[in-house]
């Protein structure tokens, strides 16, 4: 039975009215789950007009107020967490506990934002000039909106929405089309929690809705998160249409491997950041690159034999090291840069193209891919796969594995193995990367801290959750005041000085 999935608008499910639908698949047996309507620009018009009228109210209401829906939404993520967990694996591909994580890396994002009413305090200086007090104070944008990847499902819509409501704005998501469902029941448990009518609405779609977001003019601020062609797509049309925004995209993250690292923290931490998800993380580890030979071969001959191992599972098993990718098209393309990889003369260590799991013939699998003697000219080295690959780039020295990912065009996350103080000291002040994990292959920050890759891993100058997600959702107005029984001086025509 195919479900007819919806809009979710002014706090109700909404049908769609495009007449245009697609395909949700269920990864681990292939079959297609549910059909998700793709919303026009009209029908996306609407949803805009219904949050835009909402805000007033919700900005108006107090900041503490607004933060106990997110704690009420907290009381209800715990009551449905097995099930938003069995709904996310079943959709996209990943297995139940990694399912839980992506919940959990999201919730955490909603216990920051409780606190942010203490980081919408403004500034005061009193007797800034005779009789004159200034102030500051940050203010909601108004409507914004989010559009977000498959690979998160739970945990990049958080990230967005609820620092962005936490703030006093009207929510706008467009989630990934591959794995709606996640995204249509966390708005509902908002609205459990409270939320007003109108403050988060989930408008589904693919480029017709994107760019219905890109154009309107009250949508004010727009945060993506996806891959790079179309993030630099989003910032470019969406700064032209004067909108504040942040698009953060694809990566290529090594990891450098010194001949003092220990190597069975080394081999761990790359089974598991390497293959973890099937390898469809932005923060996946997929270049590794040991210094010197004897680091490299040691390094091989421990890992060949633990990616022959994997145990690759549908995504209900939850003893499995990984399940299905999330579609038979992003299957193929996966190996298809396997060819890639032999043709362009890397050496293939583990194959893991022909895998079949026995009783789920029709499911997204694949084995582990380990390629050695990987070279910065080939295509596998360059691009993001975002499969369950890793390539091993061998470097005589620290200096030529520091330039790797220095040189690439990516610059999400990178991690160095050491036991070496000095190394990881200046690794970490040199390296041009926006997360730098010490001998810790997934440094994905906590939400207190911020998330933002550099060069082309994110376009725009804020990141994502923390402190820059409160700068990024709100504008700031500055007051400078001064009373009837404060100094008069007759007017003046030079520009004031406070003085
Ligand atoms: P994607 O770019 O295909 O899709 C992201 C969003 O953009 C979706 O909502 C999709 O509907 C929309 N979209 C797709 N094609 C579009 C088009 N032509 N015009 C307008 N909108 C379009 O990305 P994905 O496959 O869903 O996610 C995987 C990618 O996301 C990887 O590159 C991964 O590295 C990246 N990612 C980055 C981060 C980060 O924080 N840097 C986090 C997670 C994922």
């Amino acid at each position: 039975m195919v479900e007819k999935l919806y809009h979710f608008v002014g706090g109700a499910r909404v049908e769609g009215k495009s007449g245009r639908f697609a395909p949700i698949f269920t990864p681990m047996t292939g079959e297609i789950s549910a059909e998700v309507p793709l919303a026009s620009t009209a029908e996306l018009a609407g949803a805009v007009a219904n949050a835009r009228a909402a805000q007033p109210g919700w900005a108006a209401t107090n900041p503490q107020k607004r933060a106990r829906v997110l704690m009420k939404f907290l009381e209800l993520l715990q009551r449905d967490y097995e099930k938003l967990a069995l709904k996310l694996a079943l959709e996209h591909g990943k297995t139940l506990p990694d399912a839980r994580g992506d919940i959990q890396r999201g919730l955490e994002v909603v216990e920051f934002a409780i606190g942010i009413p203490h980081l919408l305090k403004g500034e005061y200086t009193e007797g800034a000039g005779p009789g004159i007090d200034m102030y500051s104070m940050r203010q909601p944008l108004g409507v914004v909106a989010g559009i977000t990847p498959f690979n998160f499902p739970a945990m990049i819509p958080m990230w967005k929405f609820a620092p962005a409501i936490a703030c006093g704005n009207a929510f706008i998501l467009k989630p990934s089309e591959r794995d709606p469902s996640v995204p249509l029941m966390l708005a509902e448990l908002m609205y459990e929690a409270g939320l007003p009518k109108g403050i988060l609405n989930v408008v589904n779609g693919d480029k017709e809705v994107v760019d219905a977001i890109l154009d309107h003019p009250d949508i004010k601020a727009i945060g993506f998160v996806g891959s790079t062609p179309i993030g630099e797509y989003i910032y470019t049309r969406g700064t032209a249409n004067g909108k504040r925004v942040q698009a953060f995209g694809g990566a290529k993250n090594h990891a450098l491997i010194m001949p003092d690292a220990d190597m069975d923290q080394v081999v761990d931490a790359l089974i598991g950041a390497g293959y973890g998800s099937a390898g469809e993380r932005c923060m996946a580890i997929s270049v590794a690159v040991p210094v010197g030979e004897k680091t490299a071969d040691e390094l091989v001959s421990r890992l060949a034999p633990r990616v022959r191992a994997l145990k690759v599972g549908p995504s209900t098993d939850e003893k499995a090291d990984y399940g299905p990718v999330v579609t038979r098209q992003h299957l193929d393309k996966v190996k298809s840069y396997v060819d890639i990889g032999v043709k362009e003369g890397a050496e293939l260590v583990v194959d893991g193209r022909e895998m079949r799991l026995q009783g789920y013939e029709n499911g997204f699998y694949m084995g582990g891919v380990l390629f050695d003697r990987v070279t910065p000219d080939m295509r596998i080295y360059k691009e993001e796969i975002f499969g369950p690959v890793l390539s091993i780039v061998r470097a005589p020295d620290y200096e030529a594995a520091l330039a790797l990912p220095n040189e690439h065009e990516y610059g999400n996350g990178v991690a160095i193995f050491t036991r070496d103080g000095d190394t990881a000291r200046d690794f970490a002040a040199r390296v041009d990367v926006g997360m730098v994990g010490i001998n810790v292959p997934i440094p994905v920050p906590l939400a207190y801290y911020t998330f933002g890759g550099w060069k082309r891993s994110g376009f725009g100058d804020l990141n994502q959750h923390g402190p820059d997600s409160v700068r990024f959702y709100t504008r700031t107005k500055t007051v400078t005041e001064r009373w009837p029984s404060g100094i008069r001086s007759g007017a003046s025509f030079v520009i004031p000085t406070m003085g």
